[in-house]
């Protein structure tokens, strides 16, 4: 196949008014990228015929592959099938194959098989049919003006099996493409403009065929190198001195040299020093030990910690003092500092993180705090760093924020960055 690029469609009404997520287009990329295809336009639209219809012409005009996903389900609502079947002048005639794949998923989940479900066995003559592992409506493939055309059903998972199972080993097999090699290196506490800054020599210096991409977020900063070349080997060779390079540039802010979470991060330092976490969490609920025990694996050094949320919790169990937290309030430096080392001593961990903040918006009674103030601490019983960070959007974000920069500021004290 000599045009590798590829074009994506997400098909249906609750993809445009934000009820659904259109997450199929994100996952149908990164498979295609992975193979070399290059992705050049996503859109969704709704469950219209002039839309649908107006997407596909420009898609097969501009694209080698154009991937569907949406409206094929038996109700009303889902006007795909009918519509492809014009499109591509064909008839709907009963596949054989799927219809008894259809009354046996009916068989096997006990329902009757109605003379509508024969419908979902129906498909344009003029399409191969991909078959649907997972369930009724099977996908299909055209071709026009020498583009692939290939809808899929709008469930996800229905979707990933038609991709694992029948498309990707079709496109992997047809395009003989470029090889492409991704190379991520995280870097932790300085901004992007600070780090082009340092590498600038470096970037100027790559080769056309390797890009290097900022991905910042927060407190974090991504840099991948993509290269694209004929053999994977060499390129792979190639790609990681350029990494080597950077990496030695940047190396007291260098985190991870894969792309990889904040708490996967913590957890190879943990490992790598042979050291013991706990934490004790108020505002954030329990939120980063949810993080740090995604990772699989954190039990052999995450011990635990507690959600003191309430005064009483953390005076009972952390042993936090009645006077701190009248002098200076829940939310004080004071109280991070006495919350971390009470954890420390409570769970005998060789870190401790604590967390002490208002996330809302608004004032808390009681509170000397102003709103969006947390209070973090970190410690390894002989020393106790605190600081204080002010988190500006609603509760979710601000959690998310203060669980990152918890885990760096961890990071930054276990690596003896962090001053007091
Ligand atoms: P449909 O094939 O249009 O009947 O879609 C079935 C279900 O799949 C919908 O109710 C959505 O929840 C889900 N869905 C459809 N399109 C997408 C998409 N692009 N990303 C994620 N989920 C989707
Ligand atoms: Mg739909």
């Amino acid at each position: 196949m000599a045009n590798t690029t590829a074009s994506i469609i997400t098909i249906g009404d609750e993809l445009l008014i934000g009820q659904t997520i259109d997450t199929n287009s994100a996952w149908i990329a990164k498979q295609l990228n992975g193979i070399g295809v290059d992705i050049i336009k996503r859109v969704a639209v709704g469950d219209n015929r002039e839309a649908i219809t107006q997407a596909l012409d420009r898609a097969i005009a501009e694209a080698g592959i154009v991937l569907i996903t949406g409206g094929l389900g038996p109700t009303a609502d889902d006007i795909t099938k009918p519509l492809l079947c014009d499109y591509f002048n064909g008839k709907l005639i009963v596949n054989e194959e799927v219809l008894q794949h259809v009354k046996d998923i009916f068989a096997r989940r006990n329902r009757p098989f109605l003379e509508r479900n024969m419908k979902q066995a129906e498909v344009p003559d003029t399409c191969k049919v991909l078959f649907n592992p997972m369930g009724t409506a099977p996908g299909m493939m055209f071709e026009k003006n020498g583009s692939i055309i290939i809808a899929m059903p709008g469930v996800p998972f229905e979707m990933m099996a038609i991709m694992e199972t029948a498309v990707m080993p079709m496109l992997k097999e047809q395009i003989v493409s470029d090889a492409i090699i991704h190379k991520t290196t995280i870097t932790a506490g300085e901004g992007e403009s600070f780090i082009a800054e340092k590498i600038q020599d470096i970037e100027t210096a790559l080769p056309a065929y390797i890009k290097l991409a900022y991905l910042p977020s927060l407190g974090l900063v991504k840099l991948r190198l993509t290269a694209k070349g004929a053999d994977a080997v060499v390129l792979d060779a190639e790609v990681a001195q350029w990494q080597q390079r950077i990496v030695q540039r940047l190396h007291d802010i260098v985190v991870a040299m894969e792309d990889i979470s904040f708490e996967q991060i913590t957890g190879n330092l943990l490992k790598e020093k042979k050291a013991t976490l706990c934490l004790a969490e108020s505002c954030t609920g329990g939120y980063i030990s949810h993080l740090i025990t995604q990772v699989a694996g954190s039990s052999s050094y995450y011990k635990g910690g507690i959600v003191s949320y309430l005064i009483e919790i953390k005076e009972n169990l952390l042993g936090v003092s009645e006077d701190s937290i009248v002098q200076n309030g829940a939310v004080s430096e004071v109280v991070a500092n006495q919350m971390a080392r009470g954890a420390l001593q409570l769970l005998k961990a060789d870190y401790s993180l604590s967390i002490t903040g208002i996330l809302d918006k608004e004032p808390v009674a009681g509170e000397i705090a102003e709103p969006g103030t947390v209070w973090m601490a970190v410690s390894d019983g002989q020393q106790t760093i605190a600081k204080k960070f002010r988190f500006f959007h609603d509760r979710q974000r601000n959690k998310e924020s203060a669980a990152t920069m918890g885990m760096l500021m961890l990071w930054k004290f276990i690596n003896g960055k962090l001053t007091a």
